[in-house]
């Protein structure tokens, strides 16, 4: 028995969510009285021995051309075929857009039972009780697995990685990959100049900004500091802005050391998806906006007043 965490990358490069997955996987595994390995798919720069700083022993990887581009259904079989070969009886994944995709594949395969999105370590006094936000992060709900095997998906920022001595051993695991008759082809990748999901600062715009001719300022702030870019569901419906870059209950779900949110009412829905960032910076000019209950600096003004004076210091300070 052992827990198996499946590690997912970018262009092969590991997520940082999936080094608290990691983590999280070892820190299990201790109380479990087991080991955590990890699967890797698909072509990886990367040096995969580094998981072992997170408590890794073994990584099983898939080097097979095939998985280089996520494709639910192939990484759910060939993790299937890793669970049964270690015998894993629990699998861990990151709650994010990828492990979304796989997580209710995997329960259904291997017949376990789930706790998507789990916000702390499971409880294992009694039984294995898993923790998750429910009703939009509002609340928490205590899952009690009772099947023998349990996957945990692990809210991206929730878990702060542990890092240790320790060099993981890669071994290759020679998945059958086997192309299915209806196959999901990625024809184009989108994504902004900071990936919106990995970014520690983020740059975000409502429906307060008028209109997409207006998002030059967004744009720009977000250069100067690194950021991604971000918006509300309001901006993307009205296409003036790409869905990806959509956060809240229906959108990405975000924990960005900074979030920036400027013309946004911050409606519960909004809420759900940035509730996790450390710092909230809000700029509206009604005072009453609701956004400013959850801000930790509020400025109550017109965004097109704000917006160029803080350009103009933030280049300031840069020189
Ligand atoms: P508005 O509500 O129109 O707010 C614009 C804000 O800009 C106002 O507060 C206004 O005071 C301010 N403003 C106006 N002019 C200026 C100016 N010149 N300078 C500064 N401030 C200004 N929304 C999401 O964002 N994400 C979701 O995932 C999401 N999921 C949803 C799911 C469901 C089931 C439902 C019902 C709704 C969902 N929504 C979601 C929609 C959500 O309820 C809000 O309608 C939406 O977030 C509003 O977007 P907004 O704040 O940009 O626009």
């Amino acid at each position: 028995m052992s827990v198996l965490v499946y590690i997912d990358q970018a262009d092969g490069h590991i997520k940082k969510s999936s080094f608290e997955a990691a983590s999280y996987a070892a820190k299990v595994a201790g109380q479990t009285g087991t080991t955590a390995e990890a699967i890797v798919l698909g072509k990886v720069s990367d040096d995969l021995t580094s998981l072992g700083r997170y408590g890794i022993s073994k990584v099983h990887h898939v080097a097979d051309d095939q998985l280089n581009t996520m494709d639910s259904k192939l990484y759910t079989n060939a993790i299937v075929q890793a669970v049964e070969s270690t015998g894993a009886e629990i699998v861990v994944l990151s709650h994010n857009v990828n492990g979304k995709a796989i997580a209710p594949r995997l329960s259904a395969r291997l017949k376990a039972g789930m706790v998507p999105g789990a916000v702390s370590l499971p409880d294992t006094s009694a039984g294995f009780v898993v923790k998750k936000g429910v009703f939009s992060g509002k609340a928490f709900a205590n899952i009690s697995l009772q099947t023998s095997k349990k996957i945990i998906s692990l809210t991206p920022n929730a878990f702060t990685p542990v890092q240790q001595e320790g060099t993981a051993e890669v071994v290759p695991f020679n998945a059958t990959i086997v192309a299915p008759a209806v196959k999901v082809t990625a024809t184009n990748k989108v994504k902004g100049e900071v990936p919106l999901s990995e970014a520690e600062l983020v740059i975000s715009g409502g429906r307060g900004l008028k209109g997409p001719e207006n998002w030059g300022m967004i744009e720009e702030l977000a250069h100067l500091l690194g950021a991604a870019t971000a918006c509300s569901r309001a901006v993307a419906d009205a296409h003036w802005r790409p869905h990806h870059e959509h956060v809240g209950q229906t959108g990405g779900s975000i924990a960005p050391n900074l979030y920036f949110a400027v013309g946004i009412s911050g409606a519960i829905q909004h809420l759900a998806g940035v509730n996790r960032s450390k710092v909230i910076v809000v700029i509206n000019k009604d005072p009453e906006a609701p956004f400013f209950k959850a801000a930790d600096y509020g400025i109550v003004g017109d965004a097109f007043e704000v917006m160029p004076k803080i350009i103009d210091a933030v280049k300031k300070l840069k020189g």
